[in-house]
């Protein structure tokens, strides 16, 4: 594991990785609960590095690939994080690249559900008509491809001023799809101090220009 202090000038210390998951989450006995419950021995070496700096409400950046555990890296902290705001309307925004990751994190989100908090998946070629009833219904998590969320966002089906953690999951493959424009026009509405979790399986120039652009003196952990 590599980790990086983005921040210029004086560098900020790192938070020591965690060994196990008290360390994390000692005071949200419903994150141990699930946890346990879904049979995981220890953080996978993200979770360990990630979840002390996130906690802290430092935005972070995971350089890392699916299979390294890095979903529950950041939905345990985004759990937590819109729990303890204010709700009214949708605290957590999840973009995703793809349909097939937008249900995976759905189905992740369900599972290890948190104080039944309610999500919303969003996606281009499914049924436009039931999504919005859905927001309709009212919603705590949203879970989208940037492309249909943005349509919805233009006829005003879905509002997104609510939202002070922000996910941009697997942001590389975002970027070659063509998202950049859609990512752009979401993010105007929402507010500038959010939290930001980005993830990305690779780390070339244009996704550090997102970064620069998105995240706030982000820490990085690689894995
Ligand atoms: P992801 O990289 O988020 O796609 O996760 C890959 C798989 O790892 C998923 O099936 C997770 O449920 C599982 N996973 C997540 N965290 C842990 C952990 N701490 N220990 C074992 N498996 C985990």
């Amino acid at each position: 594991i590599m980790c990086d202090d983005l921040k210029g000038g004086e560098k900020r210390p790192l938070p020591n990785p965690i060994g196990n998951f008290e360390d994390a989450f000692h005071c949200y006995p419903e994150v141990m609960r699930s946890l346990q419950k879904a049979g995981f021995q220890r953080p996978t070496p993200i979770q360990s590095q990630a979840w002390p700096i996130i906690l802290q409400g430092v935005d972070l950046i995971g350089v890392a690939q699916t299979g390294t555990g890095k979903t529950l890296t950041y939905l345990m902290p985004g759990f937590i994080h819109i729990d303890s705001q204010p709700s009214n309307g949708p605290g957590m925004l999840i973009l995703t690249p793809t349909r097939e990751l937008a249900l995976q994190v759905e189905a992740e989100c369900r599972k290890y559900s948190y104080k039944g908090l309610k999500s919303v998946c969003i996606y281009g070629g499914g049924d436009r008509d039931g999504q919005i009833k859905d927001l309709a219904k009212g919603v705590d998590i949203i879970i989208a491809t940037p492309g249909r969320l943005h349509d919805l966002q233009m006829n005003n089906f879905v509002h997104l001023k609510s939202v002070t953690y922000l996910v941009l999951d697997e942001a590389d493959k975002m970027l070659d799809m063509g998202f950049e424009p859609q990512i752009m026009k979401i993010l105007l509405d929402v507010r500038p101090d959010r939290q930001t979790v980005m993830t990305s399986a690779t780390w070339p120039c244009a996704v550090r220009r997102l970064a620069q652009s998105y995240l706030k003196e982000p820490m990085i952990v690689y894995v």
